[in-house]
């Protein structure tokens, strides 16, 4: 836990501080004040103040904000990728590719569509014909969003830029293991001469996030572990307020017979280890069928070995960086015993690497690996990647459906039509053919997950726009009938009975003697 007592300060001036640090070599970066509870609902008052003026402005004047955020950010790339690699131990490259260039392509393409896509939708009514019914979407409100600390700047960003350009303002509380990251954003949207409150920030642990929980915003974004997700829950529903949430996989690959191995192999080493594995969408789990295994197998070790681990916070050449924590290293550890004591064999990898100091651990490969084992059902969120053999699709299906999470899901044959067969078969929110984790750069597209993976969508085009929406609908007149009252209405009298029996017969063709 980051937070602690300021000790260079008079005890009136002592306030809790939240002290950032980098998450491979342990030194400070900076420190940042603790929102406490009164903090948090002075922030939402304030946002709340602020929201009407927000939503007033055309969505054509939001986006003119958002476009100059994304030029301050473009211009500042290689001091935020410093920033967030430190902070979260990963390679600077993928900080940019995967944050900074996500978060200006959801800029451009919301900014270009958001009006269009929440334009007044018609609704055709099948039965009362002389009516219109049509939905029209308005800002929730207040959005308060919780982010995680993997992708600590993307899935802030994300989450504010679709919030604000429907016209909500927005509290935002990162992860308290990479505050900085948040503090950028808000710092940048300051920059761009965003209205003030229309985005503040509050730091801190699960406490603060909790005092935004029942602070009474209009709705909770939460991105984060399963835990936490019940936790907020149970405490939004005192005040019923509404929640979507973004959480964790276990996210299965599957390589048919028919796969080009050496893409499923690359694929698999490159979806597992990506920010050493702590990524919602990593490859968790590979089924991979026998008349293949033996050569994807043996590439996937010959390629996680070649995998150059080390302090990615600096600007060593690396590929694999640090964990965020020790806690991360001691679940790999737990999974990696259990697995081995239950009959797995380590192929690559398997232990903490010797020379480095640090939360490291060695990208690893585990074979003969069974559902009896956590690394194959629980959550790793770390550089490991165990793989099984499976007979045939209807196994290797089974075994991936055999889950509590269903985020994404990964399916690899050289035949589309045989592909999408599996796909379409697969219990989980995305599932890509060929490729893995790609799909959030593609905002048109929904991301999410069913069963304990999460509740709702961000992103996919209107469907994540509409989340931060009210939708209401209104039902008027096509045509004005010359009636003072409906049929329906009062008085009611019996010799109404005869009347609505022969509508039935008319619409349903019910009540005929046979
Ligand atoms: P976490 O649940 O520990 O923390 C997430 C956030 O919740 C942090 O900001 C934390 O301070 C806050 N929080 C903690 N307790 C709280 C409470 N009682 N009330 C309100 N807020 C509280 O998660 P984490 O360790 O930061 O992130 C890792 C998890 O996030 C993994 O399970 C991962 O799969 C998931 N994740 C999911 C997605 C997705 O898009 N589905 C993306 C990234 C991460």
């Amino acid at each position: 836990m980051a937070i602690e007592q300021d000790a260079s300060r008079t005890e009136q001036e002592e306030r809790k501080v939240l002290v950032a640090r980098n998450a491979t070599t342990g030194e400070m970066i900076g420190e940042l004040p603790v929102a406490d509870e009164e903090a948090v609902l002075a922030a939402v008052t304030r946002a709340r103040a602020a929201q009407l003026a927000w939503a007033t402005l055309s969505f054509q004047q939001r986006g003119v904000y958002l476009q100059r955020f994304r030029d301050i950010m473009l211009d500042r790339a290689d001091a935020i990728a410093r920033i967030i690699s430190r902070e979260v131990g990963k390679p600077q490259i993928e900080s940019m590719m995967s944050e900074i260039i996500a978060g200006a392509d959801f800029i451009n393409y919301y900014v270009k569509h958001a009006e269009k896509m929440l334009a007044d939708e018609p609704i055709p009514l099948h039965l009362l014909k002389h009516r219109k019914s049509y939905l029209h979407y308005v800002p929730l409100g207040v959005i308060g969003i919780i982010s995680p600390w993997n992708f600590p700047f993307i899935l802030a960003l994300s989450e504010v830029i679709t919030a604000l350009i429907v016209g909500n303002t927005v509290v935002l509380k990162p992860s308290e293991l990479t505050p900085l990251s948040g503090q950028i954003i808000i710092d940048m949207f300051a920059r761009a001469g965003l209205p003030q409150d229309v985005v503040q920030i509050v730091h801190g642990d699960g406490k603060t996030g909790a005092a935004l929980v029942k602070s009474g915003v209009d709705k909770i974004c939460f991105t984060g572990g399963g835990a936490t997700a019940r936790h907020i829950m149970r405490a939004a529903a005192d005040t019923l307020t509404p929640i979507v949430f973004e959480l964790g996989g276990k996210d299965p690959m599957i390589v048919c017979a028919d796969a080009d191995v050496e893409r499923a192999a690359q694929a698999a080493v490159w979806g597992s280890f990506l920010n050493c594995g702590q990524v919602c969408a990593s490859v968790e789990r590979v089924y991979v069928h026998r008349e293949i295994a033996e050569p994807f197998i043996a590439r996937v070790v010959e390629l996680t070995k070649k995998l150059r681990v080390g302090n990615a916070t600096g600007n060593a050449d690396v590929d694999v960086g640090s964990l965020v924590h020790e806690r991360q290293v001691q679940i790999i550890e737990r999974q990696v015993n259990d697995a081995v004591e239950k009959g797995a064999h380590v192929a690559a990898g398997g232990k903490r690497p010797e020379k480095l100091v640090g939360p490291f651990y060695e990208p690893t490969v585990l074979t003969h690996v069974s559902h009896a084992m956590a690394a194959m059902r629980e959550e790793t969120f770390g550089p490991l990647l165990p793989i099984m053999v499976v007979e045939d699709d209807e196994e290797a299906i089974r075994l991936a459906n055999d889950s509590v999470f269903g985020l994404d899901a990964y399916v690899f044959s050289t035949d589309s039509a045989h592909a999408d067969r599996v796909a379409r078969r697969i219990e989980a929110g995305t599932v890509m053919i060929n490729d893995v984790i790609a799909s959030y750069m593609a905002p048109e597209t929904p991301w999410g997950g069913i069963k304990q993976s999460g509740i709702g969508r961000v992103h996919g085009g209107a469907l994540g726009l509409k989340e931060f929406c009210q939708v209401r609908h209104v039902m008027g007149e096509r045509v004005r009938l010359p009636l003072k009252r409906e049929l329906w209405w009062y008085p009611y009298h019996q010799s109404q009975v005869p009347l609505f029996k022969g509508i039935f017969k008319l619409l349903f063709g019910r009540g005929k003697k046979k």
